[in-house]
């Protein structure tokens, strides 16, 4: 998860140290949505657990997991946290566990929550870092876009939200920030094979291609401790097949056969880069089995109707799950969505243009927005309609009767007042935390124009 490289220092500025004094408290009373948002806060409560022998998985420690293998005479790490106060937040307790010198850091991909805290576990031995051929490559350009990207990031995992708006960011509670600069380092073995073996320690590993939720992805195989690291092509919640901060294609068919080929492994214990362990062949199994059947599902279903000429919009209003998917602990929507997935499908395969004539060259949105204030009886009764939908909590309709209005510049003031009820009143109704966090902060904005 999280942000491409580009936005990497952006991300790591001072504002966001607001994170780490946040006060914890709620509205007067919970929507249902923000009563399972607070229990699935639940998943990232700080644990150093023991996986088996000599594997042990800092889990809730910030944004994201990392994991500590003991061998003979020194440490392997997998991923190394989004900061250097979160690493030697997580060495501080592997320390409490084993002395011994960390000689080898695998990166599981390359995101910045993942790779960020490296520095800290470096010692005076020597040690090396290994990551896939083409680590980095074909995430988020960089500096083009670094604007809109911190923006975006920003309103996705809630930077700037106070407590009673943010509850967390899906995959993690909140990061632990600091000013020091990021402690990336660059990998110093690259490998290009499908499936790279290699002793560490005397910890035989099998780092093992598997592109999904980003082109660099490889899992982590212990074929003697049956353990197996599927870095961020699995946490406890349906996947980001496209996060709304934006981001390049994430080539969905590959990243369910990614899976499968995890799932043929036959792990007795799976261990993400995000929430807490499964433990248990059959449950591993079941859990990579049900995770690559609904991102195969959305990618079919989604196929199979550009194939038979339907739109995105129709394609992200009618492609749902099956219900033994949608029933399953580990495919709630609680950090993708599947309409997102379907929209990204569409675009990533065919690109934004749905089909449909009419969308080539359409109106100006002020011009549209000026024909159907007049269909519906001039802008005062639009303004009346919009003061009735968000008074029925009827939010979308609201935002985009709003959006008419601010676009034909019919009283902006208030009209732009009632978009920000709006927009809170549908946040606090999702139970996906990027949408909530992502209404929330540009409510705020809103409110600041
Ligand atoms: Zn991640």
């Amino acid at each position: 998860m999280m942000t491409g490289i580009g936005t990497r220092l952006a991300v790591g500025t001072t504002l966001l140290l607001c994170l780490l004094f946040r006060q914890y408290t709620a509205y007067a009373q919970d929507t249902g949505a923000e009563l399972l948002l607070r229990e699935h806060s639940y998943e990232f409560r700080r644990e150093i657990i023991e996986i088996t022998d000599g594997v042990y998985m800092a889990s809730g420690y910030g944004a994201s997991n990392s994991a500590m293998i003991v061998g003979e005479s020194g440490l392997i790490m997998i991923d190394t946290k989004e900061s250097k106060s979160a690493a030697r937040a997580v060495l501080e307790e592997f320390r409490a566990i084993s002395e011994l010198p960390v000689k080898a850091i695998i990166y599981t991909h390359g995101h910045v929550d993942h790779t960020n805290g490296t520095t800290e576990f470096v010692g005076d031995d020597e040690l090396e870092i290994y990551a896939r051929t083409g680590f980095r490559d074909n995430l988020m350009p960089d500096s083009d876009l670094s604007a809109i990207s911190f923006a975006r990031t920003s309103r996705q995992f809630g930077f700037f939200l106070d407590s009673e708006e943010f509850i967390n960011m899906g995959t993690a509670e909140y990061p632990i920030r600091d000013e020091e600069g990021d402690g990336y380092l660059p990998p110093t073995i690259t490998f290009d094979e499908e499936r790279f073996e290699v002793t560490i320690e005397g910890i035989d590993l099998e780092l093992v291609a598997a592109p999904g939720e980003t082109d660099d992805q490889l899992y982590v195989w212990l074929p003697g401790q049956r353990v197996l690291f599927p870095g961020d092509n699995f946490y406890k919640a349906f996947p980001n097949l496209y996060p709304i901060r934006g981001a390049m294609y994430r080539d969905v068919k590959i990243w369910a056969e990614s899976l499968e080929k995890m799932r043929q492994e036959g792990a007795e214990y799976l261990v993400p880069g995000h929430s807490r362990p499964i433990l248990g062949t059959e449950q591993v199994d079941k859990a990579l089995g049900d995770y690559a059947s609904a991102i195969r599902h959305v990618y079919d279903a989604t196929i199979e109707g550009m194939n038979n000429g339907m739109t995105a919009n129709q394609l992200a209003e009618t492609v749902t799950l099956p219900e033994e998917l949608a029933d399953s602990p580990y495919l709630t929507e609680f950090y993708g969505t599947v309409p997102w997935g379907v929209r990204s499908v569409f675009n990533g395969t065919i690109g934004w243009f749905d089909g449909n004539p009419t969308t080539l060259l359409p109106l100006s949105e002020r011009e549209q927005a000026e024909r159907i204030i007049g269909l519906g009886g001039g802008s005062d009764n639009l303004f009346m309609e919009l003061q009735d939908a968000v008074a029925s909590e009827d939010y979308q309709w609201a935002m985009q009767l709003a959006d008419y209005l601010l676009a034909t510049e019919y009283r902006t003031a208030e009209a732009r007042e009632i978009k920000i009820r709006a927009l809170r009143g549908i946040a606090r109704q999702q139970i996906n935390p990027t949408a909530r966090n992502y209404y929330f902060s540009v409510a705020n904005e809103l409110s600041r124009q």
